[in-house]
């Protein structure tokens, strides 16, 4: 032991030279400059002191002030100076793996190191660091990870948790986990990090923590609302929402002809947003009204109206777009790209910025532009606070960010664009003050803006537990709902209970809420459990190429489009997918003959001809190779072999599969004269959306429907469905062991007795008897 502290010791003498001699070089000591402007420099020693005497320090600070990239660094030259260098560890948790990367990155150039020597990452698939690595940047999803395999978090010094302000579901975990492991581990430092912050709560929970609040700047920022744009080209919104030219011309720089061209194209554009945004109804927005975002719609011709306004008037400045998701970002690029100004790559660097984007493409992010060249980046709401490009000087907010929801009557999450809170649209608005007075404009009228939360709910409030649920199970951290009731804000009771309840009905927890093996296996897959389901019993059956597609459908935008003046069509183009009654196989053939097309080059064509989104089908592209290697993670399958096999496609086999997935969400069909009627266990009488290849036959040959999900609009009406038998359902709904089989006949005959057909309920409680 004495040897190899020797050893260590030389190690960071030899270290501490390097940076020495990094520090005398040009390019360090402009990096020391520019990290001695930032406002979290002037306070290194507070922050420094305050984590020395205590085990939990709260630091926030306006975004960019220097948190997530130097109070790292000072903690580990804090500890290499006092010599202690070869005992600190310090973990550094991001809510999303691209920042892990790109933060670690930055940091290592700052030192003038190479990635993996003392800095360091690991996401999932991913890691560089090495035997000197002392700060490792990681996602809290992998420190939970870690967590399960070294509860005490063995020889870590210092954890420190970045944007806790953000209120994910995973750091309000760990900060449980954290809290209780605090009196075990007395050593270990605890440090929280957030941009904005409810300070008192967090110290509070934590028994009275200190906070060291970072002093910010930012320059002056004037916000537009719609109505405001609307003025700048010469309308205004009367009263009702109306759009009323009130024929005063704007000094635009441009010719008459062209002004007017372009008032009545921003006219119609902004009355498409009021329109499809429907903000007179807030309070109930509906799906439909959710859908302003999309391609080829108004909201995109007003930001390309901005931005081309921006580009030919405005001070030179990056401009910042904040759009809901990956989706919307890369079909407004690609609209963009076609624009003989914004697509123009001599006067327009045109960026996304998004949690999947390429690391090459991150670099640029932060590069100014050279020769009059203006820097324009899409991004999803991770541009609000973990990313800061500094030289943004315009903002256009969509005041839409997609988050996960959860409707405790459906028992269903969805992911879909909602409003941000006023907390987001500030940050928003602050990012365009960075290095100079600024602009922003947020595309709703201000009466929107008067009507968002004051904050957006923590998620573990707002999205299902059921992922959570077996994942302190699998850490096991006893009791779920005792755990839980000790969380920063506890989520109700009933939501809790449901979340038990389903994974009891699924078989991945047992009577006594143990997990049983399909539950160890879900907890590994960072998904859903009904998709890890069908994966899982995909892998075993070896029919995974289909259920990849339809796993990734489920997750992404519905792919068959159906615009309204052409509703007929597409649905009879979706039809040709389907002679099998059940829309998920449909998805199936649909992205067999997309990737045909695709490899002939006629990717888009076909999807135009069969009104499909061909961004969605990229989309299920990517992630079907994401849920492959995440199964090879898991061990079910590897990766190098090739998953296609010639029965994979065999219909009833991937329909048992399907149901094995969304068993409980099954409904019963029954046929009268000419049609039938549909009804479930909890809602009775349901109907299937009209864009269901179901929907448009009279019969449907078996007695059952597995669904996705419901929707309510005044009765209730089912998504994406697929037809089963009995036989199916019998053996694929539920579990497959023998104990489940029992409580699943017992449900299955509660069904048909509920359904009316005693004689069928006879044979299944009879068939109960003799298992
Ligand atoms: P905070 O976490 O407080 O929001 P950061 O530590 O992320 O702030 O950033 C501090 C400063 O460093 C910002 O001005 C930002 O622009 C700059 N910065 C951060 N990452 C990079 C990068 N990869 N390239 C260039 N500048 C960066
Ligand atoms: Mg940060």
């Amino acid at each position: 032991q004495v040897a190899m502290q020797q050893v260590y010791r030389i190690r960071s003498v030899q270290l501490q030279a390097d940076q020495q001699a990094w520090q005398d070089s040009s390019d360090g000591w402009r990096m020391g400059e520019f990290r001695k402007s930032l406002p979290a420099y002037k306070e290194k020693d507070t922050i420094l002191n305050a984590i020395s005497q205590n085990q939990v320090v709260i630091i926030s600070g306006e975004t960019g002030c220097g948190k997530t990239t130097q109070i790292p660094q000072f903690i580990l030259e804090h500890e290499t100076d006092s010599l202690r260098g070869a005992t600190c560890s310090i973990i550094c948790t991001q809510p999303r793996r691209i920042s892990a990367m790109s933060v670690s990155e930055r940091i290592a150039t700052e030192r003038g190191e190479k990635l993996g020597d003392t800095v360091g990452y690991k996401v999932r698939l991913e890691s560089i660091k090495g035997r000197d690595t002392r700060l490792l940047f990681c996602t809290t999803g992998y420190l939970l990870r870690r967590l399960l395999i070294d509860s005490n978090l063995k020889g870590v010094t210092h954890v420190i948790v970045d944007e806790i302000h953000e209120r994910g579901m995973n750091e309000d975990f760990l900060l449980i986990v954290l809290k209780e492991l605090l009196p075990r581990r007395p050593d270990l430092r605890v440090v929280l990090m957030s941009a904005t912050l409810d300070a008192d709560l967090f110290s509070s929970y934590f028994g009275g923590a200190p906070s060291v609040k970072i002093p910010g700047f930012t320059h002056p920022v004037h916000s537009y609302f719609l109505e405001d744009v609307l003025e700048k080209t010469g309308y205004r919104l009367t009263t009702e929402n109306q759009i009323d030219d009130y024929g005063q011309e704007r000094p635009w720089k441009s010719n008459k002809q062209f002004i007017k061209k372009r008032k009545s194209q921003i006219a119609s554009a902004v009355e498409g947003v009021l329109l499809s945004a429907d903000f007179r109804n807030f309070s109930q927005q509906t799906r439909e009204s959710m859908s302003c975002w999309n391609p080829d719609c108004m909201g995109f011709n007003l930001i390309e109206f901005l931005l081309v306004t921006i580009c030919e008037n405005e001070k030179p400045g990056a401009v910042l777009v904040f759009l809901t998701g990956w989706d919307d970002i890369s079909s407004l690029k690609e609209k963009l790209q076609a624009h003989y100004l914004l697509g123009d790559p001599a006067r327009v660097l045109l960026l996304a910025c998004h949690g999947s984007m390429a690391s090459s493409e991150q670099k640029l992010i932060f590069e100014k532009p050279e020769g009059g060249v203006r820097k324009i980046v899409l991004a999803t709401n991770m541009a609000e606070t973990s990313i800061t490009i500094d030289d943004v000087v315009f903002v256009i907010d969509c005041g839409k960010a997609k988050e996960t929801s959860y409707d405790a009557l459906n028992n269903t999450p969805c992911l879909l664009p909602s409003w941000i809170s006023k907390v987001s649209a500030k940050q928003r608005r602050g990012r365009a003050g960075r290095v100079q007075p600024g602009e922003c404009y947020h595309l709703y009228p201000q009466c929107v803006y008067n009507a968002f939360a004051e904050y957006q709910l923590p998620e573990i409030l707002r999205t299902p537990l059921q992922s959570l649920c077996l994942q302190i199970k699998s850490l096991k951290l006893g009791s779920i709902s005792e755990f839980l009731s000790k969380a920063l804000q506890s989520p109700k009771l009933l939501a809790v209970q449901n979340a038990i309840e389903y994974l009891k009905v699924i078989g991945a927890l047992d009577e006594s809420e143990n997990l049983t093996v399909l539950g160890r296996y879900l907890s590994m897959l960072p998904v859903e459990p009904k998709l890890g389901k069908m994966l899982i019993l995909g892998a075993v059956f070896n029919c995974l190429d289909p259920i990849l597609t339809v796993v990734a459908g489920l997750t992404v935008r519905d792919p068959f489009l159906a615009p309204l003046d052409k509703k007929d069509l597409a649905e009879a183009a979706k039809a040709q997918f389907s002679r099998n009654h059940s829309d998920h196989i449909a998805l199936v053939r649909a992205y067999e003959g997309w990737k045909v097309a695709e490899y002939e080059l006629t990717g888009h064509e076909y999807c135009w001809k069969n009104f499909l989104s061909a961004q969605s089908m990229k989309a299920i592209y990517s992630l079907r190779q994401e849920f492959q290697s995440l199964l090879n993670d898991t061990g079910l399958i590897d990766c190098n072999i090739t998953i296609y096999n010639t029965w994979s496609y065999d219909e009833n086999l991937l329909r048992a599969i399907i149901c094995y997935g969304l068993y409980p969400g099954i409904c019963s069909v029954v046929h009268n004269e000419k049609s039938f009627s549909l009804k479930t266990m909890e809602d009775g009488q349901v109907h299937l959306h009209s864009n269901s290849v179901n929907a448009r036959d009279s019969k449907i040959p078996y007695p059952w429907l597995v669904f996705n999900e419901k929707i309510k609009v005044n009765s209730i009406f089912l998504k994406d469905s697929t037809a089963i038998s009995d036989s199916v359902l019998l053996l694929f709904g539920g579990t497959l062991s023998k104990g489940d089989i029992d409580g699943h006949l017992k449900m299955m005959g509660g069904y048909l007795e509920f359904f009316m057909d005693p004689g069928l309920a006879k044979m299944y409680q009879s068939l109960r008897r003799e298992l």
